[in-house]
């Protein structure tokens, strides 16, 4: 007799037996120096939506050192959704290292058996799910742009784009557990916190072992490239794209940016001819964003750029060309010259702004 798994039949595939222990949904919180990552709350909020559709738990798994910090995101944990805090202390996990890292979390994976396991597609959360994924031998889906639950046999249907953005697929781990996915920053919406919400911590002290561990962290040194666009988390973007015609034309966007107090974005190509920093490249291979406000000056909005910023609140496009594929999605849009119509909405939103300033 083979131990291979059964052969997995799509969506008519019945879990297995053994694997029917695994319950509830996580999230590995990511917390860096007591601040919790942003993404762990918008992804306790999504796992909030899986766990219902499942009738299970969620569970928000916070790792580090024993601290008031470490507590206070564990109550955080619980304001955004989760029902159930597994509080992970070692003094080994101090600063992030994936060798410690993963090695507790197999430990508590096995031990607690979730159904589901999130975390952000950020650095560390990169890192840490390809190292559990290959540790739990069980299926990584990363970057995923959507999550939601197969009611015929309860299974993550995980959607990210591929071949270079141009398709979506929908991926479902059938034969093992957990099922693990990755989600950027701001792909979904931060759940309202409810501060009153409270659940159970379950205390874990795993008992490391320095010496067990050959990464050692001597010191922390803050990255010197601090003004370094944030575009994640910006509310508003003035985004500029060929359509600009040269590099001195994306001054425009920035003198838009300034009055509006928001942040300048780009598409690829004026990356790729260094027009500016990859850090400011909205898309596929950029940045996910999310702001109030998304002005796309010369953008045509092809679906590796869309895929980026699709979800703002209001998307406005400036393009000359009427059947640009960036009106289709677009909530407003401007047919005319990019180069005309930025300085006119910097002057018409600075004399508003300096009329309200009188005013208040
Ligand atoms: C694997 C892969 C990953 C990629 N990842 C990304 C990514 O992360 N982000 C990204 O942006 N792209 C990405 N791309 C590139 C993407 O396919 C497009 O080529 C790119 O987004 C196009 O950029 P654009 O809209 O600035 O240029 P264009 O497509 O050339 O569009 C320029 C637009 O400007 C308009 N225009 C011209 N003059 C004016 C004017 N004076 N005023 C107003 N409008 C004007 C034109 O009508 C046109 O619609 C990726 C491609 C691949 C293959």
């Amino acid at each position: 007799m083979s131990d291979a798994p059964a052969k997995p039949q799509g969506r008519k595939f019945q879990l297995p037996e053994h694997l029917k222990v695994y319950q509830g949904v996580w999230v590995i919180v990511e917390q860096e120096r007591g601040q919790p990552h942003s993404v762990s709350w918008e992804l306790v909020g999504e796992a909030r939506k899986l766990a219902d559709k499942l009738g299970v738990e969620v569970g928000a798994v916070v790792l580090g050192a024993a601290s008031p910090s470490l507590d206070a995101i564990c109550a955080q944990a619980f304001g955004f959704g989760a029902d159930v805090v597994y509080k992970v202390t070692d003094p080994c996990l101090s600063e992030y290292r994936t060798e410690p890292y993963a090695k507790v979390m197999t430990d508590v994976v096995n031990t607690y058996k979730p159904e589901i396991v999130l975390l952000g597609a950020t650095t560390l959360g990169r890192d840490l799910a390809g190292a559990i994924a290959t540790t739990l031998t069980t299926g990584l889906t990363a970057d995923c742009t959507e999550l939601d639950i197969y009611a015929d046999n309860r299974s993550l249907a995980a959607t990210r784009p591929t071949f270079g953005g141009t398709l979506l697929c929908t991926i479902q781990t059938l034969a093992y557990r957990p099922q693990m996915a990755t989600v950027r920053p701001r792909v979904m919406s931060m759940p309202a916190r409810d501060e009153s919400r409270v659940g159970r911590v379950i205390e874990v002290t795993p008992h490391l072992t320095e010496d067990d561990f050959v990464t050692k962290v001597l010191s922390f040194i803050a990255d010197r490239e601090q003004n370094e666009a944030q575009l994640a988390f910006a509310d508003v973007i003035v985004a500029g794209g060929k359509g600009l015609g040269k590099p001195e034309n994306l001054q425009l966007c920035f003198d838009l940016a300034k009055v509006l107090g928001g942040e300048v974005g780009v598409s690829r190509p004026l990356v790729q001819a260094g027009w500016t920093t990859n850090d400011r490249q909205v898309g596929q291979t950029g940045k996910t964003v999310r702001p109030t406000l998304y002005i796309a000056a010369g953008i045509s909005g092809a679906i590796q750029h869309r895929v980026g910023m699709e979800k703002s609140d209001l998307i406005l496009a400036i393009n000359t060309d009427p059947n640009a594929p960036i009106f289709d999605f677009a909530h407003q849009g401007i047919v005319g010259d990019a180069l005309k119509i930025l300085p006119a909405l910097t002057a018409a939103f600075s004399k508003k702004l300096a009329v309200n300033r009188m005013a208040s």
